[in-house]
């Protein structure tokens, strides 16, 4: 069949470049212009002048300059909800087990985060939503991570209602994450225990209360390219603040693992591209599956329009060590913001900590290796070894 004039390179080209100087002019993207940018060939050479475009509206909208912050489990396991991907769910048998984190221990975790240059640090609960007694547990810890405002204070507590969404803002809570995690279409098809309109209502519930929202979604869970369209034009009316970017690397026992095909580096950053195209000015924060599913071209996470990523340990699995990404970004000549937006330059050889079970280390392997030193509360008997990279967030 002859090639049309609208399918050459040139052609091609040519409009990639329209529509990011549409978004570089102020003007959203329709949805039939984002199937558009949805549709290049992640194979082809055009698929470097999305990435091209992509980058000069970060660029434009963030500056050159990154973000990334750190997570900790506070309760972490024995969830009542049935999310497919999740390894916390009490319907599958995996390598987590049910367990409880101090406040001494959250600070602990604190406190590494800040050593790795974190601007937020956030605790995450599994369950479906906080108890009056676990709010309680977790105030003193909030009240004086924000007291000391050296980190942005977060919580990924599950569902929240007006009342506990303003008690949360008011012990000095920042910002929520709470994922819409798939399209509303597809939402059902990867869990049966709440519906998409309960997390629509907790984004609302933590916005009214004056919380900032981080909320995105999991990719490579067997959804197509009109249900990621369909998640960033919800997530652009909810009007969040920042939208996580997590890529599904299934963990065996979860319902999830072995149906579904790992996504490929470039389709993974092709979803960054377009969600760029899509949320300029929205922080766009590249976190689980990073190192598993992009491999050799994580760097490329900016490249593509990331302007964050989540540094350490995922939520059941490890991360790279934060010394590792620090030397990444050196290596990009990528700076980095702090909570009070003071501008660092990026150097592995100031992120304490040497690697994986040395003394005194931060960061990354740090939670998990002095946890289990200090045996008391550690629950997770982590699969692989360390640089094992995450299979998704908490997925609230
Ligand atoms: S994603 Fe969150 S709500 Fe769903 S099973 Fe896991 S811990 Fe529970």
């Amino acid at each position: 069949m002859p090639v049309t004039a609208t399918q050459t390179p040139a052609f091609l080209s040519a409009r990639i470049m329209e529509l990011a100087c549409k978004v570089l002019g102020g003007t959203d993207l329709s949805r039939e212009e984002a199937r558009e940018v949805a549709a290049v060939d992640p194979m082809s050479d055009e698929f470097f002048d999305l990435l091209f475009w992509a980058n000069k509206i970060r660029i434009a909208r963030h500056g050159r300059s990154v973000h990334f912050c750190s997570i900790v489990t506070g309760k972490v396991g024995g969830c009542s909800e049935d999310c497919s991907y999740c390894s916390q769910s009490s319907a599958h048998k995996t390598h987590v087990k049910p367990a409880v984190m101090s406040v001494a221990e959250m600070e602990k975790a604190g406190h590494e985060a800040l050593a790795s240059g974190a601007s937020s640090f956030g605790i995450v609960n599994s369950g479906w939503g906080p108890t009056d007694k676990e709010l309680d547990w977790m105030e003193p810890f909030f009240k004086k991570t924000a007291e000391e405002g050296k980190v942005r204070p977060c919580a990924t507590l599950g569902h929240l209602s007006p009342e506990h969404a303003k008690r949360l803002r008011g012990m000095g809570v920042e910002r929520v994450n709470h994922n819409l995690e798939a399209s509303e279409r597809h939402f059902p098809s990867i869990c049966s225990t709440h519906t998409y309109a309960d997390r629509v209502n907790t984004i609302r519930n933590a916005k009214a209360a004056g919380l900032s929202i981080c909320s995105g979604g999991i990719f490579g869970m067997g959804e197509n390219w009109e249900d990621r369209i369909d998640m960033a034009l919800a997530l652009r009316d909810l009007d969040v603040d920042v939208v996580p970017i997590n890529f599904l690397f299934s963990i065996d026992g979860t319902r999830i693992h072995g149906t579904v095909t790992q996504l490929e580096p470039r389709e993974a950053l092709q979803i960054i591209a377009v969600y760029r195209f899509l949320l300029p000015t929205k922080e766009l924060k590249i976190a689980g599956g990073r190192e598993k599913v992009l491999r050799d071209m994580q760097s490329w996470i900016f490249f593509a329009g990331g302007s964050s990523f989540l540094i350490g340990n995922y939520l059941t699995t490890f991360g790279r060590t934060p010394k590792q990404d620090h030397q990444m970004l050196k290596d990009l000549g990528v700076s980095f913001h702090l909570y009070n937006e003071m501008e660092v330059r990026a150097d592995p050889d100031a992120v304490p900590g040497a690697g994986p079970g040395a003394e005194g280390v931060a960061g990354a392997e740090a939670t998990y290796m002095q946890r289990k030193s200090g045996g008391r509360v550690v629950a997770l008997e982590v699969a692989q070894p360390a640089l094992s990279g995450g299979g998704g967030c908490c997925g609230k």
